[in-house]
This record gives structure tokens, sequence and C-alpha cells, in this order.
């Protein structure tokens, strides 16, 4: 590439996506710096050390589908430490654990009436199948479900599991997003009766860390701690357009030839140039539901199930992920991990509890789940909260996607919010930052 093409661009966002963005303009020859906010990469995927390796805040698996981010880990050389292990599901409900990984175990799910359980079958079958999405884009998951496999399954299995991700904003979510969790989750499994799910030995720290060695070693620039508080621009036409010409962090101007963001919609509107109405209004529409995560370190199990979701309404989380009933305890020390999950507004009264608060409230239904579960076999607690942690998508979304190519030149968005109908998960980052970084170099429009 000859001096003359090749670009300077700033990236916004240290997370998956915009490492990837970097990762790939810095293959194509051009000039990349890359401005984090927190002292750390990963964002979503944070990890900490704990004995000799390292673990995410929050859990993290990766599906057979995902085959973007297998696909980068092959050229990053780090193939070999994705695992595969099956992956042990189950729903409390009434007291009781149920293994929900395989037909069978549907059959036998005794809060279904028996018919209930083979209309609920049939149901995921057809979905499993189905490729037209788009016609299933005008309603939402409840009405959908309600119609098709019934109140019976709609509200004993459907709606503990939209409430898992949803919280209060359940019912509005569209059957597309729905449509997107199950059609992709088949391609998970082995067979019948099992389903595999991956992670990197050593956490997904793996590949955080590969994707930052390849961006330094191609010379990109990294700065962490490095929050971007504006993006600038200039008129261009007769002043009615506006392009980007850098960004202004630590007190500082520094000029680009493009700007990519990769930060939740309503923190780039805060930092944003005026984008036109239209823009703004799809930016708006992109509202997100936070993840409230507390993971305990234990001295013992809770159970023997991986993901275990809550059928019981009156809980105060929405699923515990058990990940030493995923991968082996020993990489830990020896120690229990587990994950108390939630999904709710950063309005909620939770999202405002103390650690300690948070773990008082959720103990007796630890204990409703395990009775002998005791707070002696916590040996640490952490508390994780990401307030644009899941996108709502409501029903007709597609017109709603902000494009890539935002209306000021040269400022590229690539953020959760676009990814559609997928449900967003690091293999989709993947796939953004790398058509970020298309549209910024006029490879894509
Ligand atoms: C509880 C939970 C469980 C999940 N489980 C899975 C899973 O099992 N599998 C899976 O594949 N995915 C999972 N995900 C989703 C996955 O982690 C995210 O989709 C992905 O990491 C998002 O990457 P990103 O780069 O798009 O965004 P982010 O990770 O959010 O990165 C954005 C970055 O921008 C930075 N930033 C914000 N404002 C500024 C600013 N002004 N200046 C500079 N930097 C700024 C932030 O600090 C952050 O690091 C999970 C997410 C959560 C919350």
């Amino acid at each position: 590439m000859s001096e003359d093409e090749k670009l300077r661009i700033a990236i916004i966002g240290g997370g998956i996506g915009g490492l990837s963005a970097a990762h790939e303009l810095l293959k194509a020859g051009h000039e990349v710096e890359l401005f984090e906010r927190a002292p750390f990469l990963g964002g979503q995927v944070v990890t900490f050390p704990i004995a000799d390796t390292r673990l995410e805040y929050a859990y993290h698996h990766l599906f057979t589908s995902d085959t973007i981010i297998q696909e980068l880990m092959a050229e990053l050389g780090i193939s070999d430490r994705l695992e595969w292990y099956p992956s042990k599901t189950g729903w409390f409900q009434g007291g009781r654990i149920y293994p929900f990984v395989s037909p069978m175990d549907l059959l036998r799910f005794r809060p279904l009436h028996p018919w209930n359980r083979l209309r609920l079958g049939l149901v995921v079958l057809f979905l499993q199948r189905y490729d037209n999405w788009k016609r299933l884009e005008g309603t939402t998951a409840t009405r959908w479900m309600r119609r098709w496999a019934g109140s019976d399954a709609y509200d004993h299995v459907w709606e503990p599991l939209m409430r898992g991700k949803f919280g209060s904003r359940a019912e509005d979510v569209s059957m597309a997003w729905l449509w997107g969790k199950i059609h992709l989750r088949t391609t998970s499994r082995k067979g019948v009766n099992k389903e595999v799910l991956g992670y990197p030995k050593g956490s997904f720290a793996v590949i955080v860390d590969a994707l930052e060695c390849s961006i330094r070693d191609k010379g990109g620039v990294i700065h962490t701690g490095a929050s971007v508080e504006r993006i600038l621009t200039e008129p261009v036409g007769n002043g009615e357009r506006l392009r980007a010409t850098g960004i202004h962090a630590d007190g500082r101007d520094l000029r680009f030839d493009r700007v990519i963001s990769t930060i939740p919609s309503n923190r780039f509107l805060a930092i944003a140039p005026p984008l036109g109405e239209e823009y703004e209004r799809k930016l708006k529409a992109g509202q997100y539901q936070g993840a409230l995560c507390m993971l305990l370190v234990m001295s013992r199990p809770l159970s023997d199930t991986y993901w275990m979701n809550i059928g019981e309404e009156d809980f105060p989380f929405v699923a515990l992920i058990e990940h030493t009933n995923f991968v082996p305890k020993e990489w830990y020390g020896g120690k229990h991990i587990l994950y108390v999950s939630n999904y709710l507004s950063t309005r909620d009264d939770y999202w405002r509890k103390s650690d300690e608060e948070l773990l008082e409230a959720y103990e007796p239904y630890l204990r409703r789940i395990n009775s002998e579960f005791s707070r002696d076999w916590i040996e640490s607690c952490f508390v994780f909260r990401e307030p644009a942690a899941q996108p709502i998508v409501t029903p007709n979304y597609s017109p709603l996607v902000p494009e890539l190519q935002t209306p000021v030149e040269h400022l590229i968005l690539a953020n959760t919010t676009q990814i559609y109908p997928e449900d967003r998960g690091t293999n989709y980052s993947v796939r953004l930052g790398r058509q970020a970084a298309r549209v910024a170099t006029g490879r894509e429009p």
C-alpha cells in the first residue's frame, strides 16, 4: 500500500469489536490507534487472575455455530486453546432440577402437560428448520409462542427464559430474536441428545491477549485508561454535512482520517456530533438491559448442572451458571465457580444494591437449590455490572438498526445493537469489527 492510500484510523473501545477492527485494519496496512476507557482491554469479556489461569467476571462460552471467532482464533494461532465440553443444562422448578438438553428431557419435563411437551417439541423443531426469520419480525415472541406452543409452554418455559434475558421488558421482544436463539443453538448439538459448548483454556483473555499482541506487532498503538470525550468534525460541501477529523481524549485533540466507535449507542450519542434526526432516532431506539452478574468462588459445588434456568418467578435471579460443572475445577486450584445471573434495568432496586446486600438477598434462594448451601462455602465474591449488556430487540427491528456508516463522513459505528437477528455475542462482535474495517476503508458501503 502506498503512503497516500494509508489511512490513520482511531478506534474507540477495546472490547472484542474494537480489537477485531484494529486487527483487520492493520493487516490491510493502515495505521491504527485504539482508545479504551478502562485500564484494561476486553470490555464485557474482562477477566481476572485466579490460581494459574484467568477467569471472566461474567460467564462466557462459545457455540459450534460461532465460526467467525473460531476462524479468528485459527488466524491468531490459538485454535488449540479452544476445548469443547458437554453443556449439562438444567431447569429448576417446584424444588427440582430437571435436565434440559435432549428431546427426551423435554418429554419428561413434568411442569408441562404431556401433550404440551410434544407440542413444544414440534414448535422447536419447526423453528430449527425455518429460515425466513423476516416473516417472524412483526410479532413479539410472547404472542407467537402463546399462539403456536400454547400458554402452558409459554408460562412454564418461554416466559422464564425471556425474563431471564430481558427482565421486565421480556414481553416487548421480537420473535425474530427468539428464532435466532433457537435456530443457531441447534447447530451446537452433537447428535440428538448432546450439546457441546466451547471454552478457551486460559479463558477468553487468550483471545484478547492474542489480538493485543497482533495489533502491537503490526505497529498499532493501544491507549488504555483513555476515555474519548468528543468526536471532532469539520463542515464539508456547503457546510450542510460534517466529516469526522479526529477525537478529543486525554485533554488533547488528535487528528485521524477515520473514526470507528464500538461503544454503546447511548454513550456514542453523548460524544458524537449531530447525526441527524433519523439516525439519532435509531440510536435512541437501541435500548439495553443491564447485566448484574455475581461470581462466587466456593469450596463446594452447588449442583451438578452447568447452566440452570430458574423457572420460579419469585427468585431474585434468573439463572445459575456453575462454570466448574463445564470445565475442570483443577484449573482454579480445585475451587468451584458459580455465577448468579440477572438481567435488569439499571433503574431496578437490585442494580443499586451493594455486593453484600445482593448476597444477602440471594442466599435463601441458593439454599432452595441446595439446602446445605452455606456462606462458609464462599471464599470470594465479585459483582460485575454492565449497563449495556443486552440490546432489547423489539418487533420490526430491521429498520431501526443504525447503519455502520453514520451520516457524518468518515465516522463509523459498530456496536451490539447492530447484531441482528442473531443474539449479541463475541462471535458477532468479531464480524462487526471486520465489517467496520471494510466500511472505514471504502471496501463496503
Ligand atoms: C453477562 C454476560 C454474559 C455473556 N456471555 C457470553 C457468552 O457466553 N458468549 C459470547 O460470545 N458472548 C457473551 N456475552 C456477550 C459478549 O461479551 C459481548 O457481546 C461482546 O464482548 C461485546 O464486545 P464489544 O466490543 O462489541 O463491546 P464491549 O465489550 O462493550 O466494548 C466496548 C468498550 O468500549 C469502552 N468504552 C466505552 N466508552 C468509551 C469511551 N468514551 N472511550 C473509550 N472507550 C470507551 C468500554 O470500556 C468497553 O471496553 C456476554 C455478555 C454478558 C454481559
